[in-house]
């Protein structure tokens, strides 16, 4: 789906950095309003999605889509329009300056007058055996993702922040009994989430313990627990979601430009962040609710932003391309 390739050194009107639900979304929307914009992605377009196996809250699929078909569809939806993509790793950003530069993995560099930063977050994992082998099988990052498939079946949960607590109690709506496994005697999570989990009958704890193994061969079929006494025992279990917390991908940002807030790019409600013409949606986002349709929407919303923020500069650089159609010449009947 590339378009017409450009000389290295020209500046780009946007490079949207990251190709998952937000940035292929901010690239359809560009690619429609005929922006002159790039999308750079360092592996294959999806991000997240590609290892969720099927997602059944995307509007418009009321089958459920498995997060593979979504990403493929979402790319070739932006390539219909145009959308220029390059398979690169952005390596270090300068952002500050009107014209901004992005340095890529290859030696290369790119320019341009407007960046959104879609990089998106990583699930922490636990390093444990099992938990590479069993993923989609058992092992799962995402409770609002993947809770449907354990109707009337025992899950855990690993963690003890709000998201554990959270989404443990959101599992009772399809688990017929969720366990909590947290590494303290202590929660993190809010004391109004403690006590609702508390109090659900399907929902027990199993605190001072941590999974060390994660046991099955086709299918998770149970855990092996370490207890603070040193004492290990082997617990069934049909999935293990996996909830303790999440990492900005933000390796390449740079820190000392841009405002984070734990390490996510914060932004006002148009997606942009403290830095003029630089704009961030989806899950690097501060804020963000980590779902697909949101992301979606954060690059809808940043596309627009940055149009208007082009036409603005419009104002200033006088030599900048028009994207405006002059009305067809009135044709005679
Ligand atoms: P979090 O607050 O960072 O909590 C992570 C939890 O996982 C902690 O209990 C931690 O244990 C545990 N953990 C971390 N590494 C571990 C490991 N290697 N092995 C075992 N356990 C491990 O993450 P989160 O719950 O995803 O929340 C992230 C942010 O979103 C927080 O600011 C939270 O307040 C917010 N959030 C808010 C809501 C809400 O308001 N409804 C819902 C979800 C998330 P320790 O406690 O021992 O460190």
């Amino acid at each position: 789906m590339a378009g017409e390739t450009k000389a290295a050194d020209e500046i780009r009107q946007l490079v949207i950095v990251g190709g998952g639900p937000g940035g292929l979304t901010a690239g359809l929307y560009a690619a429609r309003a005929r922006l002159d914009a790039v999308l750079v992605e360092k592996g294959a377009a999806g991000g997240q999605i590609l290892v969720t196996d099927r997602i059944d809250n995307y509007p418009g699929f009321p089958d459920g889509v498995s997060g593979f078909d979504l990403a493929d569809k979402m790319a070739a939806q932006a390539g219909r329009f145009g959308l220029e993509t390059m398979s690169a790793e952005v390596v270090g950003m300068d952002l500050e300056s009107e014209v901004k530069t992005l340095r890529l993995g290859n030696g290369g560099a790119l320019r341009a007058l407007s960046v959104i930063i879609a990089t998106g977050a990583g699930p922490n994992r636990l390093g444990v055996p099992g938990e590479d082998e069993l993923l989609g099988k058992g092992v799962s990052y995402c409770a609002t993702c993947d809770g449907p498939f354990y109707r009337g079946m025992r899950v855990a949960v690993v963690g003890g922040g709000d998201t554990a607590v959270e989404e443990a109690v959101y599992l009772t709506r399809f688990a017929e009994s969720v366990t909590v496994i947290h590494r303290r005697d202590e929660l993190r999570a809010a004391p109004v989430l403690q006590e609702e989990a508390f109090a659900h009958e399907r929902v027990r704890f199993l605190c001072d313990s941590e999974v060390v193994a994660i046991e099955g061969r086709e299918a998770v079929t149970g855990l092996r627990i370490r207890h603070a006494d040193g004492g290990e025992e082997v617990a069934a279990f049909d999935g293990v979601f996996i909830l303790i917390g999440v990492a900005p991908n933000n390796e390449n940002l740079p820190m000392d430009q841009l405002r984070l807030e734990n390490g996510f790019v914060v932004t006002d409600a148009m997606m942009r962040t403290n830095l003029d013409g630089v704009f961030a949606v989806g899950d690097i986002r501060a804020g963000s609710v980590r779902q697909v349709v949101a992301a979606a929407g954060d690059g809808a919303v940043a596309a627009k932003a940055v149009e208007r923020y082009l036409d603005g500069l419009r104002r200033d650089l006088a030599e900048l391309p028009s994207r405006r159609r002059k009305c067809p010449a009135a044709q005679t009947p």
